[in-house]
């Protein structure tokens, strides 16, 4: 029966989304298979979670438009998600979701569950807010370096502080659901972490491109927004930001058990 209300829930939600443009057509189709498996598995909690970084994620992603004009292009997707930005992101939750229906007694689900959300929560708040910092980002390999704003791998201290705000808003449910307490610095810390593992990827092995029309470094591929063919530069070729955002999470879950 859960799995019906789940499977309606997310379906609307998916709905909605598609209607404002958050989600392209095959994005809302993986966000109402992720929302289904997770609602209808996990139940209000494992649901509450998705749903915080769902609405955050989408809504600081229309925020502050104005400040991010022109940085669009740098970033290789648009403000509509499409399946593989929704499974990059949900992906490695569903599958915890999952094994949490084998393992129903056991905490170990829920803690990744958390960590992997609260990760991809922190990277994206860190994206999002990050453009704010009154000064350009600096280089996460080389703390000396400045770059140009939305550079995958530049870091700042209002990108810091928005990533670690991002990690707690989902280690904070995390804790007080299970009313366990240690959760709260436990899911925090494992978020962060993930989040300044995904810039370590994107200032070093993710794939980056070059257009040459506008002599830009991007993550777009094979289409510049201008129409140009991007020129590979730099990175493995397979590690799209989609694969580096799954990484993000996988890094935060495994910060987790390490700590536990
Ligand atoms: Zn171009």
């Amino acid at each position: 029966m859960q799995i019906l209300y789940g499977l309606v829930l997310a379906v609307i939600v998916a709905y909605l989304a598609y209607r404002a443009h958050s989600l392209d057509k095959s994005g809302a189709f993986a966000a109402a298979f992720v929302g289904t498996t997770i609602f209808g598995i996990g139940g209000w909690q494992w649901a509450t979670l998705l749903l915080i970084f769902f609405i955050t994620s989408s809504g600081l992603s229309r925020a502050f438009k104005k400040r991010k004009q022109g940085l669009s292009e740098k970033f290789s997707k648009g403000h509509e998600r499409d399946a593989g930005q929704v499974f990059g992101n949900g992906g490695l939750a569903t599958i915890f979701a999952t094994i949490h229906a084998f393992y129903p007694e056991s905490i170990i689900p829920w803690i990744g569950f958390a960590a992997s959300l609260a990760a991809v929560n922190a990277d994206t708040w860190a994206t999002e807010l990050g453009v704010l910092n009154p000064t350009p980002p600096r280089m996460i390999t080389d703390l000396k370096k400045r770059v140009e704003k939305g550079t995958s791998g530049g870091v700042s201290l209002w990108g810091t502080f928005a990533s670690l705000l991002g990690a707690s808003i989902i280690a904070l449910p995390a804790a007080l659901f299970t009313d366990n307490g240690l959760l709260f610095p436990l899911i925090t810390f494992a978020g962060l972490a993930g989040s300044l593992f995904d810039s370590l990827l994107g200032a070093t092995v993710q794939a980056m491109y070059y257009c040459p029309t506008d002599q830009k470094e991007t993550e777009k591929h094979p289409f510049h927004t201008c129409g140009t063919e991007t020129v590979h530069i730099r990175g493995w070729e397979w590690l799209n930001n989609d694969w580096v955002n799954f990484a993000c999470g996988a890094f935060g879950a495994v910060i987790a058990f390490l700590i536990i």
